[in-house]
């Protein structure tokens, strides 16, 4: 099973907008076992339109086609579409009923006689219904090429997908079943995971694939089982996944392909209760943002304060002068007199700091560049833990967000 996406429009080939159209259908379509072959964009311009559909079809099974089908004059995929297949354009009544009531009484406007032409589709086409828009995605069949059209306009294209494309392939198409998990690790890399489950990998059954999905500081083991039976694909999947927990149980943090660490960190902060605050320096205010980006936080999120300058740790913060002058203002010492000051202030069961040198240049200490010193307060005790996270700054910061709250993750759920 083979698939193309032909995204239409100036506006992409001037590169005034970025196609992001293509790469939600290619993994909508793979998830359904359609292996994308191709993916082409192509100008608002019949002849090259038509020329892009006769070369594919025959050549691939399904061709996804955006963009274009509005009403203005510039879109002209639907005219071109229609003429490909040597049909005509006819009213389609359902279709008009759902513009007129769209446009009347959502939007409380006349309908236009452009929005009228929205419910003209090809005489033999299978209209894609698009309930949150007016122009309706078209499927029709040229050879043994299944060709489908659909609007622009990203959830408009995502909503005819998912309700009226996916599973009308899925019912043409015998297609194998793939059913995918993610597993979600922290705090080692690649190589050391790889090394840990070389006779586990080794020994999966054939029909399972696996994945190392990598990025700073996690890793994530996604496991693809292909096959004709879904309960099948399941349960082995899950065989499997019971086995890598007993080796490497101990950096599994989730198990869901969007679960992230903060995720996973909120979810257990509001499970039991507990709150967090941060005070930060090196992180700029990423480690709070990263925190209240998960929504609900303000069940657990207390707050954070951003002392970038030493000063500020003082004069905002309140940590003593001497401890700064002491230590300097990237060690452990200020680190734990951070987190606690925060700990404090936030009347929070959990604080987090950083302060380090994320570099490219030394800045108010003489601690390497990309050294980190991540502070912890808990209702246990105060502590620190000093990183090296190399270059560039941008890397610093994020692995800095993530070992924070990969290390707090593990304190929380000790307790
Ligand atoms: P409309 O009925 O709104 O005119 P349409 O089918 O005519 O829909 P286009 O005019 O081609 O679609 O595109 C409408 C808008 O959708 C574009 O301005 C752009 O913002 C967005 N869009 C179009 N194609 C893509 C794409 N491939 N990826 C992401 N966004 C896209
Ligand atoms: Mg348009």
């Amino acid at each position: 099973m083979k698939a193309a996406i032909v995204t239409v429009g100036d506006e992409i080939l001037i590169g005034q907008i970025v196609d992001t159209n293509s790469s939600y259908i290619a993994k909508a379509l793979d998830k359904i076992g359609i292996g994308v072959h191709e993916m082409l964009s192509v100008s608002d311009n019949k002849e090259h339109i038509t020329d892009t559909l006769t070369k594919l079809q025959d050549k691939v099974d399904v061709v996804v086609l955006t963009g274009g089908l509005g009403p203005t004059k510039d879109d002209i995929t639907k005219k071109t579409f229609c003429d490909y297949f040597e049909d005509h354009l006819v009213l389609n009544e359902s279709v008009l009923s759902h513009v007129t009531q769209l446009i009347e009484k959502v939007l409380q406007r006349p309908v236009s006689q452009m929005n009228k032409d929205q419910a003209l589709v090809p005489s033999r086409c299978t209209v894609l219904f698009n309930s949150v828009g007016t122009a309706p995605g078209m499927w029709m069949e040229k050879g043994g090429t299944v060709f489908i059209s659909l609007p622009g306009v990203p959830y408009e294209m995502k909503d005819i997908m998912e309700k009226e494309a996916l599973p009308r392939l899925m019912q043409k198409y015998k297609r194998p079943y793939i059913y995918h998990r993610t597993i979600l690790t922290y705090g080692q890399g690649e190589s050391v995971i790889a090394e840990r489950i070389e006779d586990w990998e080794n020994n999966l059954p054939e029909f399972i694939k696996l994945a190392y999905l990598p990025s700073p500081g996690r890793v994530r083991l996604r496991l693809s089982a292909r096959g004709a039976d879904e309960q099948h694909l399941k349960d082995a999947v899950a065989t499997e996944i019971e086995k890598l927990k007993i080796l490497i149980g101990d950096i599994i943090v989730g198990y869901d392909e969007q679960e992230t660490i903060e995720v996973v960190v909120g979810r257990l902060l509001a499970a039991k209760g507990k709150t967090i605050a941060v005070a930060e320096s090196c992180t700029g205010g990423k480690l709070a943002q990263v925190i209240a980006s998960v929504p609900g936080a303000s069940a657990y999120f207390k707050g954070g304060m951003v002392t970038y300058a030493t000063q500020s740790k003082t004069d905002v913060l309140g940590v003593p002068a001497d401890i700064i002058r002491d230590h300097s203002v990237v060690s452990a010492a200020v680190a734990e007199a951070m987190a606690q000051k925060a700990r404090e202030a936030f009347w929070a069961d959990y604080a987090l700091s950083t302060t380090g040198n994320a570099g490219p240049d030394k800045g108010d200490s003489e601690a390497e560049v990309g050294t980190v010193f991540i502070g912890f307060a808990t209702p246990e005790g105060i502590y620190s833990e000093e990183f090296k996270l190399g270059q560039p700054r941008e890397k610093v910061i994020d692995r800095a967000v993530n070992k924070a709250l990969e290390k707090i993750y593990k304190e929380i759920l000790k307790n």
